[in-house]
């Protein structure tokens, strides 16, 4: 048996721009990706001694899937067709990133399968060759499998590296509502946003390290979508910046909404203060990777 174990980190958009609906359906964006140091826990383990290719997952979460629908499965099944393996495979996953957040919680822990059966089969691949494979299951792999920061432009798959938030402290709060990510893109009139967040401007104020030029930058254009049927998510943010976050934005299509703090004390205390009022059932704090 070979066992490896890797950690799928979340993430959250620090500024997320759509500049098109394509004629193919898909958006063109612009957005700056941050990993957080919130993540799920994987085991993959390769029995060497068998042939069958079965793939199997178990999850301390009951919502998640643990069929052909969990995103590790699909992507254990597409690194085994492309590479001709063959030996039975189980996946244990730990999962502590809310799901249907818009942290890309099913994406990450895609991306950690490709690169657990890259290692554990020896396959030498590049970080670009396992982006093309993680691209034809989700728009947000490439960016999971290089991790960190980075600027990510088409339809997610042109990513450019850039230095991240530093010494700061990133509450996450997810209200217990569902949204679907189709829903908020098909409620989005891309051609009618009149006000674009300044990405460049955030990528450049991320390589001066200046964190309240970040923060005045952050900016979501799917939030006006969701917020519109989901008010609980601007009263999360005001309570956030009320409460000594330097901003607060909804991260992805949401619902998830997150703040920037420089004192831990103030993100933990705030952290309390929405758990207390039942904002949100699921709250962290968190740092920057
Ligand atoms: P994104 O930020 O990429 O839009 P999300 O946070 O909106 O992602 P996910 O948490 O990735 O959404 O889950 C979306 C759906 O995918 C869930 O309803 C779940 O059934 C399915 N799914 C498949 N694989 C996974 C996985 N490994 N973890 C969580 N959800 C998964």
């Amino acid at each position: 048996m070979k066992t490896i174990e890797k950690k799928a980190y979340a993430k959250v958009n620090l500024a997320l721009d759509v500049l098109r609906k394509r004629p193919d359906g898909y958006h063109d964006v612009k957005m700056i990706m941050q990993n957080l140091s919130l993540c799920d826990e994987l085991t993959f383990s390769v029995d060497e001694n068998t042939t069958e290719g079965i793939i199997s997952i178990s999850t301390n979460k009951e919502s998640v899937p643990t069929d052909e629908r969990n995103l590790i499965y699909k992507a254990i099944k597409l690194m085994y067709e492309t590479y001709g393996l063959h030996n039975n495979i189980s996946v244990k996953l730990i999962k502590n990133i809310p799901v249907e957040a818009g942290m890309a919680g099913g994406s990450t822990d895609c991306a950690a399968a490709i690169k657990a059966v890259n290692e554990l089969f020896d396959l030498k691949l590049s970080i670009k060759k396992m982006q093309e494979i993680g691209v034809k299951l989700g728009a947000d792999v490439p960016f999971c499998i290089l991790g960190k920061t980075a600027v990510s432009e088409g339809i997610g798959e042109i990513l450019t590296e850039i230095p991240g938030l530093k010494e700061c402290y990133v509450l996450v709060a997810k209200p217990p509502i569902s949204v679907s990510t189709a829903f908020v893109y098909k409620n989005l009139k891309a051609d009618e946003i009149k006000v674009h967040p300044d990405v460049d401007g955030m990528a450049q104020a991320l390589k001066n390290n200046d964190l309240s030029e970040i923060c005045k930058r952050m900016s979501n254009v799917l939030e006006t979508v969701t917020a519109c049927s989901h008010p609980e998510i601007i009263i999360i943010e005001n309570v956030m910046k009320n409460n000594g976050a330097i901003n607060s934005i909804m991260s992805g299509s949401g619902p998830t909404v997150f703040g920037i703090f420089d004192s831990k004390e103030q993100c933990e205390k705030t952290a309390k203060i929405i758990r207390d009022e039942k904002l949100a059932n699921e709250v962290y704090v968190t740092v920057p990777v």
